[in-house]
């Protein structure tokens, strides 16, 4: 099969489109042929080794992905060569204590699809069950590789977590962002008044096209006073970060008495200066959210195939220009999701 495997970490030009193995399903397991694979900010840290997971070289990056089954390894029997399906990162072990109590993103012992196995960046993939949604019948692959992880992540971080109500305030960091165009979404499809961020007024067009009520500029405004004044003087209730940083600071800074910050990235700093009395005397619940789970995911592609929700995508690129993809992600010279067609 053709693949973009790395050899070594380092650039883009360590992405190699070449030939390779076509995989072989293991017990539990299920190849899926590739149809389209979405491109995430963990591949560009994986291919440059620096994303804090080990990995064997040479190696295929890539976290999710959308196909048909191909063909099934021993003992599954619950999914049929030619099912449409999307493929997340977290397989989970189904035992653990998180897994019991349904929070599968979080599994003790997963193991996790274009880091500890090979990724997306591939015509074929081997991956185990518990990492399939069913695509709904008239969502596009595409549709779905674009869709998968941004929407579930931002579902789990707004509904799941913070329960986000119609009429409340909610800022949402990195509008540009994957993450960042599906929460602005799902926070208007539930109501709410939506104050989007990025870093250049290209990107505040596009969250206003997508539903944004008014945005900042945080490169050339104070995030804070700007996110106070734009929810009526109190602070935004909800905050859907995905920054890190001063962006993160300044969004403990404005978020109202009683309101929650919700973290789910920190591309921009990974560590902060926290004011401790700031944190108590406003109440503020700050949450780290982490992915989601396989209900969410499902649901979230079925908002997507029934139009209630639409992924901003960028680019769809065929495999062999996963250089030119990279040099986008690495620049953040881009607008939602880059697909990559293999
Ligand atoms: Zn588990």
């Amino acid at each position: 099969m053709k693949a973009v495997a790395i050899h070594d970490y380092g650039g883009v030009d360590k992405l190699v489109y070449q030939d390779i193995d076509t995989p072989v399903p293991g017990p539990g397991q299920v190849l899926v042929r590739l149809r389209a694979t979405g491109v995430n900010h963990l591949d560009h840290d994986t291919r440059e080794g620096l994303s804090g997971f080990p990995h064997a070289l040479p190696h295929v990056p890539g976290i999710e992905g959308a196909g048909e089954i191909a063909a099934l390894g021993e003992g599954v029997s619950d999914l049929a060569e030619g099912d449409r399906v999307s493929i997340g990162i977290i397989a989970s072990c189904g035992k653990c204590r998180l897994c019991l109590a349904g929070k599968e993103n979080l599994c003790e012992n997963a193991q996790a699809l274009g880091v500890s196995m090979w990724g997306t960046y591939a015509e074929y993939v081997c991956c185990y069950e518990s990492q399939l949604v069913r695509l709904p019948d008239d969502l596009s692959f595409e549709k779905a590789a674009a869709s998968h992880l941004c929407f579930s992540t931002a579902w789990h971080m707004a509904v799941s977590l913070a329960g986000v109500q119609a009429g409340q305030d909610v800022l949402v960091n990195a509008a540009g962002s994957g993450v960042g165009s599906s929460a602005i979404q799902i926070a208007k499809l539930h109501g709410a008044n939506v104050i989007a961020s990025a870093g250049t007024d290209e990107k505040l067009a596009k969250a206003r096209a997508l539903g944004a009520d008014a945005t900042i500029n945080y490169n050339s405004q104070d995030l804070a006073e700007e996110a106070v004044r734009l929810s009526g003087g109190k602070g935004p209730d909800l905050v859907i970060e995905s920054v890190g940083g001063e962006v993160l600071v300044k969004s403990i800074e404005a978020v109202c008495r009683d309101g929650m910050v919700v973290t789910c990235g920190a591309h921009a700093g990974e560590t902060i200066e926290l004011d401790v009395i700031q944190l108590f005397r406003k109440h503020v619940r700050l949450q780290g959210s982490a992915l989601a789970t396989r209900l969410e995911t499902a649901h979230v592609l079925q908002l997507v195939a029934d139009g209630k929700l639409e992924p901003a995508i960028h680019s769809v690129l065929p495999l062999a220009q996963a250089q030119e993809a990279a040099t986008l992600t690495a620049n953040r010279n881009f607008f939602g999701k880059m697909v990559l067609t293999p």
